[in-house]
């Protein structure tokens, strides 16, 4: 894009990133989006395309084979990601999220027994914290590991894994009972390490199958069942119990940039659509652009997309510069979301019936949309999240 979303002061190796995988999104990634999508087909071939790229060790420090890049970059390779295909984000999305956890939680022989294959995309990770009776409420989980000299012994069922099938290694959060008073202070992240693929893959491990979904389609979203499943306390992520959440949080709050990039990457996306189409359609005599109706659409949905870029980039620069971004990243994630959902509404009424075919690439946009409004946290959870942190900073001296 010309003008939109640009980025200031990025290095000469953020640049050529950014500008080899825009090319790769050009040529790979929208000519197939449509058909793959609908057809709800996985997309092998991009995946090989990404590994190849070192797109899943973007973040992985270089010790450990991957790239060792800031937030930022990997925020803005996730922006031109979804501007081709949501779904393709989402293969990326919980790999990154667990290879984070492991890089900042992770014991020495955690790091070196996984982070290299994840640089590569030998290992690909999956993260779980909701369960079919709770999303927002994470304190709430009832999944169950029981300690059993040196193993625990889990029992309960996940629900939402996005790459639950595909991938070969799951961060799940699960309940330690260790005593604490604080329902999330006996929550214990465990590695699963698993074959991919769909039924019981391991004993007293099973992924029944693909979850069918109105949209976010392609990459696969499971449930996970455990009954009586055995693990080392070894895969115990940082190898105390009673963490979990804290390194679940943590995980979530980059997810949480990374969602509001992917809404930047969609809304891109609608805005090119619609100000394409309407220099092409016309009523009345003339390009509807020329209406002012739709050019003022088109500026606010201009608008719109440079709002949430520049408030995604401020939350991706201040967590790489180690300071606190909880409210920042909420903020982001809040904006561009919302944003998001409008942007396409928009470009989908430019559209005007074509943008009821499946023929247009909006539609699939349309139905893209919604999720972001979901994951990594609901709205109203992302206003929890800053309204507690705004009352905090700004609470009253007594
Ligand atoms: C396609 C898809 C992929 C997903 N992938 C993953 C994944 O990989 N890993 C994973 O762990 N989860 C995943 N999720 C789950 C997702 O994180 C949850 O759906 C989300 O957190 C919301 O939880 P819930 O669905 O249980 O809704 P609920 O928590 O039941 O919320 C229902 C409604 O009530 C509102 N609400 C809840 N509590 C409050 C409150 N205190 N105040 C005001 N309003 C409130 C919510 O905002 C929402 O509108 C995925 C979900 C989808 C749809």
């Amino acid at each position: 894009m010309a003008r939109l979303a640009q980025t200031a002061d990025l290095t000469d190796v953020q640049q050529e990133i950014l500008s080899t995988v825009r090319s790769f999104v050009d040529k790979e990634i929208i000519p197939h989006a449509q058909e793959l999508e609908h057809g709800d087909v996985y997309p092998t071939e991009i995946v090989d395309g990404l590994k190849e790229l070192g797109i899943f060790g973007l973040m992985i420090p270089e010790e450990y084979g991957g790239l060792g890049e800031s937030l930022l970059t990997y925020a803005l390779v996730v922006e031109e990601i979804a501007r081709g295909w949501m779904s393709v984000s989402g293969v990326i999305n919980t790999h990154f999220i667990v290879a984070y956890m492991i890089r900042q939680h992770g014991t020495p022989e955690q790091k070196e027994h996984f982070l290299p294959r994840m640089a590569t995309g030998e290992v690909r990770g999956a993260f779980s914290m909701s369960e079919p009776g709770l999303g927002s409420d994470v304190a709430g989980i009832r999944t169950k590991a029981v300690r059993d000299g040196d193993s625990y012994v889990v029992d309960g069922q996940k629900m939402w894994l996005t790459n639950g099938g595909s991938s070969t290694l799951v961060a799940a959060l699960v309940r330690t009972d260790l005593g604490a008073d604080k329902p999330h202070q006996n929550l214990t992240t465990f590695l699963v390490e698993k074959p991919a693929g769909f039924g019981t893959v391991a004993p007293g491990l099973t992924i029944p199958g693909k979850i069918d979904k109105m949209g976010y389609k392609g990459v696969d979203t499971t449930e996970l069942v455990f009954d009586g499943y055995r693990i080392g306390a070894d895969m115990v992520l940082g190898g105390e119990p009673g963490r979990g959440f804290a390194q679940m949080m943590d995980g979530v709050e980059v997810g949480r940039v990374n969602v509001a990039a992917r809404a930047c990457g969609i809304s891109i996306r609608a805005f090119e659509l619609a100000v394409e189409y309407a220099q092409q359609r016309e009523t009345f005599g003339k390009p509807i652009a020329q209406h002012q109706a739709i050019a003022f659409q088109l500026a606010e949905m201009a608008t719109k997309v440079e709002a949430s870029h520049l408030m995604m980039v401020n939350a991706a620069r201040l967590k790489d510069a180690g300071q606190r971004n909880d409210v920042e990243a909420g903020m982001a994630k809040l904006l561009a979301s919302e944003y998001c959902a409008e942007v396409t509404t928009q470009s989908f009424r430019i559209h005007g019936g074509y943008g009821y075919s499946k023929e247009y690439e909006i539609e699939r946009l349309m139905r893209e949309a919604p999720f972001l409004l979901i994951g990594e946290g609901t709205s109203e959870i992302q206003k929890t999240i800053i309204s507690r942190g705004l009352l905090k900073e700004y609470g009253l001296r007594r």
